[in-house]
This record gives C-alpha cells, structure tokens and sequence, in this order.
C-alpha cells in the first residue's frame, strides 16, 4: 500500500480504458486516483458507442415502423423529432456517466477533474480550473484515447465541416450530407441519416466500403445501402473544397465529379492523444502517429507506466480498451496478466448489422490457410422470416484440418448479438462439430450458426445437397 497522502496507481483517462482499469486496481486493495479532462466514460459514452447506438435506436425504429404494413399492422403519422431523439441520447448518456461516478465512488477512487501529465519523477501533475497539483504515485496507467483525425484538405471551421462529434451534437437533421471514409463510423452515421431522410454520397480511397471487412460482407453492403439511395463512391478522394457556404460545401473529386451538399462528414479515422503527456522527458516510447508502444503486459518502454485503449493503437474498440484496461490494472497491483487478441469480436450497427471475430476469408487467404468456408443464408432461417429480417448469412472460417472455428462474420439481424456464440466456441478451442451437435432452440437466429457449422460436414438440413449430374 501507498504512504500517506501518496497514489498505488494513477489512472489518466476516464474513458472505457482507463475507469475499469481504476475499479479494478481498487478491487484489488490499491490507492488509485482517477484524472480526466472532460467527461469519464470518455469517447465511448459520451462522443462514440453509446450515442451513436442510441440515435441508431430511434432509426431502427423509424425503418421498422414505416414497414409496419407488411406485418399487418397500420402505423400513420410517422414522424422524426430529432429534438427529442437528441434529448433522448443525452439522457441516457448522462444516467450512464452518473453510474460510472457512482462506481468510482463506491470503490473509493479520487476522480480528479483535470489534464493530466508524466512528471520527470514519474508522478502525475494535474492542469485543473483551479490550477495544478501533483499525485505522488507507484505506478500510471495512461489512458488517453483518441479524437477525430482531421484532413488538410477540409478547414474545420467552416460550419458546414463536421467530425463525428460534431455530427452527434447537430441541431437538426441535414438535408444532405457528404462522407468522407466509409468505415465503420461512417457507415453507422450514413445510416441513421438517410433513414432520416437526408440525401447521402460517401466517398472512399480504398476499392471498397468498410475496407478491413470481409470481402462478401463489403460488397453484400454496398449493394445494401445502394437499395436505400445512399451512394458509396469507392476508389475516390476529395481533390479540393471548391467553395464554403455558410449553408453548404461544394468539392471536386479525384475521379473529376463534383459533389455539392449541406454537411460534410470526415470519418477517416482517429488522432492518438499522446501529446503533452510528457512521455519523451522520462522515455516513454511512442510511434510517429503517436501510438504509445506496450508489451503484452500493457506495459510501456518505462517499468511501472502502463498504458491501454485507443492511445496504443491496433484494434481501436472500447471492449478491447477495457480488456487492456483489465490486464494493465492486474500488473500494476502485484498480479501477472498477459493481452490477448486472439477472440475480439467487432461489431458494426448498420442495417443490417455486422459482427465479426477471428479470421475472415480474405485474411485466411492472405495467410496461406488451408480452409473450409461455410455459410448458411438468413432467408432459409425460419425465425429470421417470421421477424422479417431474413436477408444477410453466417459464415464460418475453419480450419480444413482440425474443424476448429478460427473467425466468424454475421451480416444479418442481430449479427451483433449472434457473433458473440462464435467467439465463446473460438474461446474454448471449439469444432465446427462442436456447435452443430449443440442443440439450438428453435425457432431462433442462432440455429443459422449450427446450420452453417452443420453445412460444414454436408449435414445442415435446410441447405440442398449439390445436384447430381
Ligand atoms: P477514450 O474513450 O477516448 O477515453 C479517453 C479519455 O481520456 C477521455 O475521456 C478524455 O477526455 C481523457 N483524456 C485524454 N487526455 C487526457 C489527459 N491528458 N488528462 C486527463 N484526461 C484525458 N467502439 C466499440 O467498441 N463499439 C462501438 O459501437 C463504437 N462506436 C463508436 C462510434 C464513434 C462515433 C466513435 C468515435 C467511436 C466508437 N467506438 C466504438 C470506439 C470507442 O469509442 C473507443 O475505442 C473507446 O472509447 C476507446 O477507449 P479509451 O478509454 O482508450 O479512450
């Protein structure tokens, strides 16, 4: 235990990195003193996951509602109040914050509101409003995280240019709106706002949409969201702003187009927050994008200054953050935990979602794998037809040799729920086998993963045999 008036651990960062790491170096009998700048929860609460997933509440409910006919059911009258979406999204963003207090009071942690930074002597100052102190402390665990990464090619002044915290705090719904970057964020965002209404054109460098997908999956949703009028326009960069209006943006394209609308989204990716840290003075080591580098143990180039999320870069999820959080806190009070990424599901909240773990096709190919892929479509799944969502499929990477499962992706309704099966079966080393002699309840999404896994050895019985010749 630490001297009086001195920390066992300081965390920097509140977000789902660094307030896990807290609690968890409290469970374990340490002194920890949380320091954030802005809001706990960080990104994922507050400016990422839970706001998002909120406003994608309210759209999903939207899309299902202006179907209700098809399901016999006569719905009039429906109508958006982003008013009131945005209300909703703060409410339950702030009931979540207060849990997270609550939590840090409970396990008597020091929430200390300010910036934090490494001191020569490894303690931590603290930049507050009401000027700056210093936690004496064993050992640091930065959790920093990321902000948007900007493009030299946009001015992020002007109004009409926004990053995806600035698309979550907008007053009213656009009428049209371009993104830059088809990624995860970006298609999370097209979504909500073409379901309410806005006229959409994204714009992506790479060959294809959400390009660190699986292939099938990529292509499936761009021809997915070419149905619901949202353009994706791959193989394209914006060359120049040709003019900023105070109610539009107009640009030109690398392909010689030009695209006009009212807003425009940068989702390109994220920045590091390493910066003013104070990492170079006692040597901690980062890379040129500013990605703190860590061993297996979350433990930087420095003994006793660990560090976790999206500031160490790879796979930028909050679940990963907090399993990185997890070890790092074990390590820092006395225990012996390694990071592993070998089982990380992915989620994306799309229409229809997407859930993916371990390897997908293009990966195993990459990899000279010798494997079998099997799928099973949502539209032979009964349960998927009653709910009428029975488009998308499961596809399962096995390995050819020893049938154990080494990655899975789900395009489909609650592809973000099923994919998590996938990932318990990888966990426990499981078989292809394994999950088709797994009795599944019936009618459910979750037989379409014992179908696939079944098709797999040629006995699912809602798939047809080859035809004989
Ligand atoms: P952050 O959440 O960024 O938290 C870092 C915290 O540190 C912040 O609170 C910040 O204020 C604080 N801080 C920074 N510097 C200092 C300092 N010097 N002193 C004190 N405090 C400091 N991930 C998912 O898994 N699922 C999703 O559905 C998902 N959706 C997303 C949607 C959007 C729009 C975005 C932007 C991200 C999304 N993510 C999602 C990613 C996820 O939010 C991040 O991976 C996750 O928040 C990273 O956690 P972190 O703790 O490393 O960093």
């Amino acid at each position: 235990m630490a001297e009086e008036g001195r920390y066992d651990v300081v965390v920097i960062g509140g977000g789902p990195g660094g307030y896990p790491a807290a609690i968890r170096c409290a469970q374990r009998g340490a002194k920890v003193a949380l320091v954030e700048k802005e809001r706990v929860g960080g990104t994922c609460l507050n400016w990422g996951c839970i706001p998002t997933k909120t406003l994608l509440a309210s759209t999903e409910l939207i899309a299902r509602a202006r179907e209700a006919e098809k399901f016999g059911v006569k719905i009039s009258g429906i109508e958006p109040d982003w008013g009131a979406i945005q209300e909703r999204k703060a409410k339950v963003t702030d009931t979540l914050v207060g849990g997270i207090l609550q939590l840090l009071k409970a396990n008597g942690i020091d929430l200390v509101e300010g910036a934090g930074s490494i001191t020569p002597e490894k303690n931590v100052r603290v930049a507050g409003a009401d000027g700056e102190a210093v936690l004496e402390t064993d050992r640091i665990i930065i959790a920093t995280g990321s902000d948007p990464a900007e493009l030299p090619t946009f001015d992020f002044s002007q109004p009409s240019v926004m990053t995806s915290t600035d698309a979550l705090a907008l007053d009213h719904v656009p009428e049209s709106l371009i993104i830059v970057g088809s990624g995860v964020i970006g298609s999370e965002f097209a979504c909500i706002f073409s379901t309410l209404g806005t006229r959409i054109a994204m714009v992506e460098l790479m060959d294809r949409m959400l390009p660190t997908e699986d292939s099938r999956v990529a292509k499936q949703m761009k021809s997915t969201f070419r149905k619901a009028g949202i353009e994706v326009k791959t193989e394209t960069t914006v060359e120049e702003v040709l003019e900023y209006r105070p109610d539009g943006i107009k640009v030109k394209l690398s392909d010689g187009g030009e695209l006009e609308a009212e807003k425009l989204l940068v989702s390109i990716g994220r920045r590091f927050n390493s910066a003013g840290l104070g990492l170079e003075e006692v040597g901690v080591k980062a890379d040129e994008r500013g990605r703190i580098e860590v061993n297996d143990a979350m433990e930087t180039s420095v003994e006793g200054i660990y560090a976790v999320g999206d500031v160490v870069g790879g796979i930028l999820l909050a679940h990963t953050a907090t399993f990185e959080g997890l070890v790092a806190a074990e390590n820092a009070t006395g225990g012996k935990a390694t990071m592993s990424y070998d089982v990380v599901p992915a989620c994306i909240f799309t229409t229809p979602e997407i859930g993916s773990v371990g390897l997908n096709t293009d990966k195993a190919a990459d990899q000279g794998l010798e494997v079998t892929v099997s799928r099973f479509s949502f539209g032979a799944l009964g349960k998927a037809m009653a709910m009428g969502e029975d488009y998308g499929f499961v596809q399962l990477v096995i390995d050819a040799k020893t049938d154990k499962l080494l990655g899975a992706q789900i395009m489909g309704p609650h592809a973000s729920d099923l994919i998590h099966e996938v990932a318990v079966a990888m966990q426990q080393g499981a078989t292809a086998m394994d999950i088709a002699t797994t009795i599944h309840a019936h009618p459910s999404l979750p037989e379409a993963i014992m179908e696939a896994a079944e098709a797999a050895h040629g006995k699912a019985i809602h798939v047809a045999p080859p035809r004989k010749k």
